[in-house]
């Protein structure tokens, strides 16, 4: 039987088969989403379907499913190979997969270049927690200024201690292509076994004083995890009180000034950031403590702590603060912050 891929391509529909396959696609703009057909979960916007290059394309954003096309996605659904998948989708065994390989050279190169694209991603990250291994160095040499500046920041010595706050003298970042140099205080971010996920350095002397954070945002494609106080209960822990606010020096102000023992607080990793933690919130007791909006006019921005509330059955406390200025400008004791904690409301 002669063959050509694009017979292949001809007589599949993707759509159909993510059906099949159990996803559900919801239209909306030029693409498709649904939760993901392959590794399951309930996330209805895992998974996307969209045509790009005169093909049906799909990709999984919260799996490590990855993406292609139709006989990529095929392959995993059906756990067949390349040309079996092919023989699937045509209903009939393909007698010259010399040739259908040939003719797939094109999609191949495709794959490659995606496939390197991942290598290099992954490759980054790497590289940043490598250098991240100094967290404990960070902490152990952080001079007098940075103890004083982690102090005035609301986290004293024992705290500091606690989260292996650290500092850096001379830390090098690139802006725009020019090389800067400026001290952080470096925050390390543990995991549920309290390994290291990431080290996040705060610029002392940023040369944008909009950009405190640079060197963590400059590759946008290493995802940054949300800030854990209490790293071994986890982001998904049975039990307690689930406290979000905006970042992690917010996040150990507010645990550390709770005494309470079954209470996570949790920074989210950016101001946009709290939609991953949606599905890992679900059902737990959660107050949104978001910072206030001043005169941000970004629907987006002003919507996500709402929308996380809502989506958790939580409850939303508003300040006329940053609850970290808030809690070490009034001096609140952890009886006035339980107190100011009941007057969260449903949104
Ligand atoms: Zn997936």
């Amino acid at each position: 039987m002669k063959i050509n891929i694009e017979d292949v391509f001809n007589k599949s529909d993707l759509l159909t088969y993510v059906q099949l396959a159990g996803g559900k696609p919801d239209k909306s703009g030029g693409r498709y989403s649904c939760a993901c057909p392959i590794h399951g979960g309930d996330n209805e916007t895992a998974f996307s379907v969209y045509f790009d290059k005169g093909r049906w394309k799909w990709h999984c954003f919260t799996g490590n499913c990855g993406g292609g096309d139709v006989i990529s996605f095929v392959e995993k659904w059906q756990r067949l190979n390349f040309v079996q998948a092919c023989e699937f989708i045509l209903g009939e065994k393909v007698s010259d997969p010399e040739l259908l390989y040939k003719s797939a050279s094109e999609r191949l190169e495709e794959a490659h270049i995606e496939e390197q694209a991942a290598r290099e991603r992954k490759e980054a990250r790497l590289k940043e927690l490598q250098v991240a291994e100094k967290h404990l160095y960070y902490h152990k040499t952080r001079g007098a200024w940075a103890r004083d500046m982690w102090n005035q920041r609301g986290l004293d010595d024992g705290i500091q201690d606690w989260f292996f706050l650290g500092a850096c003298d001379d830390f090098s970042y690139k802006n725009k292509d020019v090389l800067y140099h400026s001290p952080t205080l470096s925050i390390p971010f543990l995991g549920e076994e309290n390994e290291l996920l990431y080290l996040q350095h705060r610029l002392v002397n940023p040369i944008n004083p909009k950009d405190k954070y640079r060197p963590d945002m400059a590759s946008r494609e290493i995802d940054l995890p949300p800030f854990m106080a209490v790293p071994t209960m986890g982001l998904s822990f049975k039990g307690g009180l689930v406290i979000v606010v905006e970042g992690a020096i917010k996040a150990m102000v507010a645990w550390s000034r709770l005494t309470i023992a079954d209470v996570q607080v949790i920074g989210t990793p950016t101001q946009g950031g709290y939609k991953n933690l949606t599905e890992l919130l679900k059902d737990k007791k959660v107050i949104v403590i978001p910072d206030p909006k001043g005169n941000t006019t970004n629907e987006n921005i002003l919507r996500q702590p709402i929308e996380l509330a809502r989506a958790t059955g939580g409850k939303l406390l508003t300040l006329p603060d940053k609850i970290d200025d808030y809690l070490v400008n009034l001096d609140v004791t952890p009886n006035g912050f339980y107190k100011l904690l009941q007057q969260a409301r449903k949104p």
